[in-house]
């Protein structure tokens, strides 16, 4: 499921970076329009959405539709599906075989788009040094603003959490995105 996340990441960057690029004067209001458009949106919808910026790569489109399927596959049936299975040591070596095949997959697709998302980015004069410096750049950000923020930050889109639910059992909930954390 992390490999999966890292994929869903990756096709809303090629996303963002390709809409920006067809756009003659993109801005920082444009990127941000761009990456709120992308943000709250299925897997399904991303890998729809990007179909117009393959630009003739049709078996990325192909992987891409496969890795959404082996995803939705993992998060709501894999465990029901392998039920007896998981009873056995061979069964589960069956599993875990079938997820090792699963985190080829999504690396292959991730790489690919990432070559997509370089590939945009230098069409709007960054090349990719200085695209992975730059990364480099706001993930030593990141990582410093996490350290002095509260430990009741949304992780998703950097806003407080409120406290939700009862003293039976308490929990963190975003108002801005709904991402929800048990306390
Ligand atoms: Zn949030």
């Amino acid at each position: 499921m992390y490999f999966a996340q890292v994929v869903e990441a990756g096709i809303k960057n090629a996303l963002v970076m390709a809409q920006l690029t067809s756009r003659e004067h993109a801005t920082m209001d444009d990127f941000d329009e761009a990456w709120t458009l992308n943000f709250k949106v299925t897997m399904g919808k991303l890998v729809h959405r990007f179909k117009l910026f393959l630009g003739g790569d049709d078996s990325l489109g192909e992987d891409l539709r496969l890795a959404l399927d082996i995803r939705n596959q993992l998060a709501h049936h894999f465990f029901w599906d392998h039920a007896v299975d998981a009873t056995t040591f061979e069964g589960r070596d069956r599993m875990i075989a079938e997820c090792m095949a699963a985190v080829d997959l999504f690396q292959d697709v991730e790489e690919r788009l990432s070559v997509v998302v370089r590939r945009y980015s230098e069409a709007v004069g960054t090349p990719p040094a200085v695209f992975v410096a730059r990364l480099d750049e706001s993930l030593d950000e990141l990582r410093s603003d996490s350290a002095r923020r509260s430990p009741n930050t949304c992780g998703r889109c950097v806003t407080s959490m409120e406290a939700a639910g009862d003293e039976r059992r308490r929990y963190w909930k975003c108002p801005k995105c709904g991402s929800i954390a048990l306390a």
